[in-house]
């Protein structure tokens, strides 16, 4: 394959010019209000080896000495997905998939910290995930010092997961859960099921192995549905003991002999988080990593990327959870929150984003599952969140988050601890520095 052996004269791969590395690989991609092709002579001015693109026109207007660097194809994004999938093939280690409709990233950088414990790990970087991401990721693996890969795959979509799936050919394979995330793309619940399970029937086809939390009655089903050859389950009844201890909640694997029952204290709020963390712990079980250094990876966790984070700003803690929310992870979040053991607690809610027709009513379900909690605050802005108020008359509403930073800023809070939760385009981490 003459592309591939020009990917492999590259020092790795871009596809945007203002990161363009000597002698790399720029893909000239196109989306709905740019076209890669009109920056692709810049990126080999800046020094990168070849271009791939599917613009004829750009490799006609090349500089002489240029021409040659240009890589013409058809259509550059697909070019770029048959090397990605060309690439994968020249792995022979483990690559473990995994989606999901929430705790894809969490639990992706859980199995990475528990897996580099023993082997050389690959892992996606942030939330590249989709079908740009997942060729990106792979095309940055090098299969000679690598021991094992980590591949995130998301999807708002029927038929994306498979199509990802025979991209990354994974060998083992998780779905974090089945909730309501992208209803809207899916067409619901039974929807969103299917769409994921295309990892499971890919890993079904293929021989693969799955991983299955056996406190999740959906997943167990799907695995049953299906003829796997191999089912790891893991969280079985009784396995772990879980104590909350706010705002911490501690960990311990039941099962094992040892006097002194291992014990993780975690950087991680909400019990939801326990999944995900039990899913990295099985998986290091799994490939054998040892229990007392798996587990100090996953205590080790510490996020930074606005989920689950634990501030503190004057006599307020914050969980931080900024970075999305959909129905169920906005009902996980809103339950935990409500557990906790502290004396006056506020809560920030932004709107859920792409629920399509469902928005309506599934704002006015959080709004009673928020009223059915002892919040002595509640805070809600956006535009759907109106839908909320009608079970909660007592909650201050903002239509935006700048009518909210001035009251924030204007009505200091004290002693309490404050959940700020909604989704990405929310931005609700903007709330934090008028607390
Ligand atoms: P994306 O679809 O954006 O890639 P993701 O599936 O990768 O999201 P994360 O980024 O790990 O998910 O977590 C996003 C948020 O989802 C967290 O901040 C938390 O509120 C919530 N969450 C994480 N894990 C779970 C879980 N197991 N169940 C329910 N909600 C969860
Ligand atoms: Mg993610």
């Amino acid at each position: 394959m003459q592309l591939y052996n020009a990917f492999l004269a590259c020092q790795g791969i871009s596809t945007d010019t203002r990161q363009i590395t000597p002698g790399c690989l720029f893909v000239a991609l196109r989306g709905d209000t740019f076209n890669g092709n009109e920056f692709a002579l810049k990126a080999l001015a800046d020094g990168a080896r070849y271009a791939l693109i599917d613009d004829p026109a750009v490799a006609e207007q090349a500089p002489a000495a240029d021409r040659d660097r240009c890589l013409l194809v058809p259509d550059a994004l697909a070019a770029m997905q048959d090397l990605a999938r060309h690439h994968r093939r020249q792995f022979t280690f483990p690559v473990v998939g995994l989606t999901g409709s929430n705790g894809k990233t969490t639990t992706k950088e859980l199995i990475a910290a528990v897996l580099a414990k023993k082997y050389r790990v690959e892992a996606t970087a942030g939330n590249l995930n989709n079908h740009i991401g997942v060729p990106l990721t792979l095309l940055r693996i090098d299969p000679n010092t690598t021991e094992i890969a980590v591949i995130e795959m998301g999807a708002n979509h029927q038929q994306e997961i498979a199509m990802l799936s025979r991209i990354c050919e994974p060998t083992h394979g998780l779905i974090t859960n089945i909730g309501k995330a992208h209803l809207e793309g899916f067409g619901g619940v039974a929807g969103v099921r299917k769409g994921k399970g295309e990892l499971f029937d890919y890993l079904a086809e293929t021989d693969g192995t799955v991983f299955v939390n056996q406190q999740d009655a959906t997943l167990r089903d799907m695995v049953a549905e299906r003829q796997l050859r191999e089912v790891v389950p893991y969280w079985t009844d009784g396995q772990y003991a879980i104590e909350q201890e706010a705002p911490v909640v501690i960990f311990e694997d039941a099962t094992t002999d040892f006097a002194a029952k291992p014990r993780v204290v975690t950087h991680l709020p909400g019990l939801y988080n326990f999944a995900n963390m039990a899913a990295a712990l099985a998986i290091g079980a799994y490939f054998e990593v040892p229990q007392t250094e798996a587990l100090q990876a996953v205590a080790d966790y510490n996020p930074t990327n606005n989920r689950s984070q634990l501030l503190t700003k004057g006599t307020n803690t914050i969980w931080l959870d900024a970075y999305n929310a959909n129905p169920s992870s906005m009902a996980a979040a809103v339950q935990q929150f409500g557990q906790q053991p502290a004396t006056r607690k506020a809560v920030i809610l932004g709107d859920m984003y792409e629920l399509g027709d469902e928005s309506e009513a599934e704002h006015a379900a959080l709004g009673e599952l928020v009223a059915a909690q002892h919040f002595d605050l509640v805070i809600l802005a956006g535009h759907d969140m109106k839908y909320a108020l009608s079970a909660l008359p007592k909650a201050y509403y903002f239509p935006d988050k700048f009518s909210l930073h001035n009251w924030i800023a204007d009505n200091p809070m004290h002693d309490t601890h404050i959940l700020i939760k909604g989704s990405r385009g929310m931005k609700l981490e903007t709330v934090v520095p008028f607390i």
